[in-house]
């Protein structure tokens, strides 16, 4: 790894190590199933170059991304790899697909016509994963079209299935019974397609019941440290730790305000310290609380600085937040030592629930602007 250079106002530290550590954890709940991994959004905004080549290291085979131009990047890094594309086929790209050995996931009707016309003049074989819809209504074939396509033999015409799957709606929520009638429409599609592997389960549904893992498994956010059920990490590990830089520590008298909108009164003389970073990094404006209107009055967000946990106050700006700083010591905190908004100390649900809204929203946000230090799978020793 390059020396850092220290510049930036936010800086990611992205441990492989534990990335790996959590794909192999979630092998474990389903040991029966492969395990791929769902690496769409850059990596959930972790980085497509360092977080595949580590998980190849780990042993995974098989990747799922959004659209063919991240299944490039991901094609580019493992020659070897099963690349699945969950949306994007058509006519002018289906040539792409086949020169870079892309599977699609095909989604509909006519994306089966788009393929098996791709698949007419090859001498082998292409290979695809068939979506069926159990209930979502996002992405996949009805049941009744799955029907048809499994007993009309010349269908498929030159395109060979490696999948069958199906995704959750619900499985972050354990006692949703939906997941459930999901299970037992799926177990039924599956039948329609004997021999073909099957797969259900997102990270959540891995975690919640191991029923749900069939013959592969499809994690995104628990490989990255994010929360998958509500209020459980489970055994799954921290990977992403962000910290903003102290760009000046102030002195507020009682009765003086903070920010933009000047919404936050210090009730008493304060310690404030300022961090670079703000909106401009994914640090949502709207994790600021009650400083910003909102449907409900969520509490606003906290960093954690010299061992203590410290509340965000005002309105997030851009490239700029305040923090309460009071209660640790004079001179503790000085300007140009780092702040954490989440990580090891300051969960990343907690830091969501306080935007209302989820892990996943937050890390695929994550600053382009930010230094990324990725702490390798191994330490090399040379
Ligand atoms: C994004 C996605 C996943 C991964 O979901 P997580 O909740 O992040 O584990 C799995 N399958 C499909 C079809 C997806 O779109």
């Amino acid at each position: 790894m390059t020396a850092p250079a220290d510049i930036s106002g936010v800086r990611l530290i992205i441990d492989l190590a534990a990335l790996t550590r959590n794909w192999k954890r979630l092998g474990e709940f389903a040991p029966r199933a492969e395990t791929a991994a769902v690496v769409k959004a850059d990596a959930y905004g972790l980085g497509l170059t360092e977080v595949v080549p580590a998980l190849v290291e780990a042993g995974c085979r098989s990747f799922f991304v959004a659209d063919p131009s991240e299944a490039l990047a991901v094609r580019a890094l493992t020659p070897q790899s099963r690349v699945f594309v969950l949306s994007g086929l058509n006519e002018a790209n289906r040539g792409l697909y086949r020169e870079h050995r892309l599977t699609p996931v095909l989604n509909s009707v006519e994306d089966i016509a788009v393929w098996r016309e791709a698949a007419k003049d090859q001498t082998s074989p292409l290979p695809a994963a068939l979506h069926v819809d159990t209930g979502m209504n996002r992405l996949g074939l009805r049941i009744e079209e799955a029907r048809s396509v499994s007993t009309d033999a010349s269908g498929l015409g030159n395109v060979r299935l490696e999948l069958v799957m199906s995704h959750l709606a619900c499985a972050d929520q354990p006692a949703n019974p939906m997941t459930g009638e999901q299970r037992s429409r799926f177990e039924a599609v599956r039948a329609l397609f004997p021999g073909t592997p099957a797969s259900l389960a997102n990270s959540a549904g891995i975690l919640q019941n191991a029923a749900l893992g069939f013959d592969l498994t499809r994690p995104g956010i628990a490989l990255y440290g994010g929360e998958a059920i509500e209020g459980a990490m489970g055994p799954m590990e921290v990977v992403v730790t962000a910290q903003a830089r102290i760009v000046q520590v102030r002195d507020v008298r009682k009765g003086e305000r903070i920010g933009y909108g000047a919404t936050h009164e210090c009730a008493d003389d304060s310690r404030i310290a300022i961090a670079a970073i703000g909106y401009g990094d994914g640090y949502h404006r709207i994790a600021s609380g009650s400083g910003v209107p909102l449907r409900k009055l969520l509490p606003g967000a906290h960093g954690h600085v010299a061992g203590e946990r410290v509340p965000l106050v005002g309105r997030i700006s851009m490239d700029l937040a305040a923090f309460d700083i009071s209660a640790l010591p004079d001179k503790y905190v000085k300007q140009g030592d780092w702040i954490e908004v989440f990580g090891e100390n300051v969960a990343l649900d907690d830091v969501a629930r306080a935007a209302g809204t989820i892990g996943y929203e937050l890390l695929t946000a994550l600053s382009r602007r930010a230094e990324r230090h990725y702490l390798p799978v191994h330490t090399r020793t040379h």
